[in-house]
């Protein structure tokens, strides 16, 4: 090694120095720092006063599961797994069991009889409701998670189910006469036929979802 070799010569110092202030920035140097406090208790306040006032959240949060329906009431989740096996955090428990005539949960051969999203794990990646091939499965804006104990902490599907629509029949009841799943996954059913309505009032008749059903039938008829 020689010292006369351009590539050990040491670097000009300057260039690693802090930069030199000129005569006003020496002046204001130390109260330089409150610029940023000065200049903020100027602007509107920005305290959000959760949770006596809620903000709403942006129309994409990730909130909460949601499990669908189709539109004559029953469920869109065929418990194929493919959420449970896309989360990265391991948050989804999935166990199928096959619809019979008699228990007809959704279109096809299965349905998913536990549904468990464990709300300690979940990172809200939202994976999962892309893994979902027929759109069972969704996120709410809902951010309100919580619970007292680790357990409760673990979603069942009745807590991640929607609700029945108006004009919706509360499964288990046949298809639609005549479709099959494809009809249903590209949305060739628009609600409830006459004869699941009598398919329920003969096995359930206080369903109470029968009525809705009926009147929506009545006016869907008068159209
Ligand atoms: S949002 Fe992400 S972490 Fe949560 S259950 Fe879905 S895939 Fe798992
Ligand atoms: S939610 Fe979707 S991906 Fe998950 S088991 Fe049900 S159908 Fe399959």
């Amino acid at each position: 090694m020689s010292d006369n070799n351009p590539l050990f010569e040491q670097p000009d110092p300057s260039l690693y120095s802090p930069t030199k202030k000129g005569p006003i920035g020496s002046f204001f140097s130390p109260v330089a720092g409150f610029g940023v406090t000065f200049s903020t208790i100027f602007r509107p306040t920005v305290t959000e006063e959760y949770p006596y006032k809620k903000v709403p959240t942006r129309p994409r949060y990730h909130g909460l599961h949601k499990l669908n329906r189709y539109a004559d009431g029953l469920e869109k989740c065929i418990g194929c797994e493919l959420c449970a096996w896309a989360c990265p955090a391991d948050a989804i428990y999935v166990e199928a069991a096959p619809n019979s005539p008699g228990a007809q949960y959704s279109p096809g051969e299965r349905y998913g009889r536990v549904y468990q999203v464990n709300y300690l794990r979940c990172i809200f990646c939202a994976y999962c409701i892309q893994a979902c091939p027929t759109r069972a499965l969704t996120m709410s804006n809902e951010y309100e998670i919580t619970a007292p104990t680790r357990e409760e902490m673990i979603y069942e599907k009745h807590q991640l189910l929607v609700p029945l629509a108006q004009g919706m029949l509360n499964p288990p009841h046949p298809m639609v006469e005549g479709t099959t799943d494809a009809d249903y996954y590209q949305g060739n059913v628009t609600g409830p036929t006459q004869a699941q309505i009598d398919w329920v009032a003969e096995h359930r008749p206080d369903d109470p979802s029968l009525e809705g059903a009926r009147a929506s039938q009545k006016a869907e008829g008068e159209k």
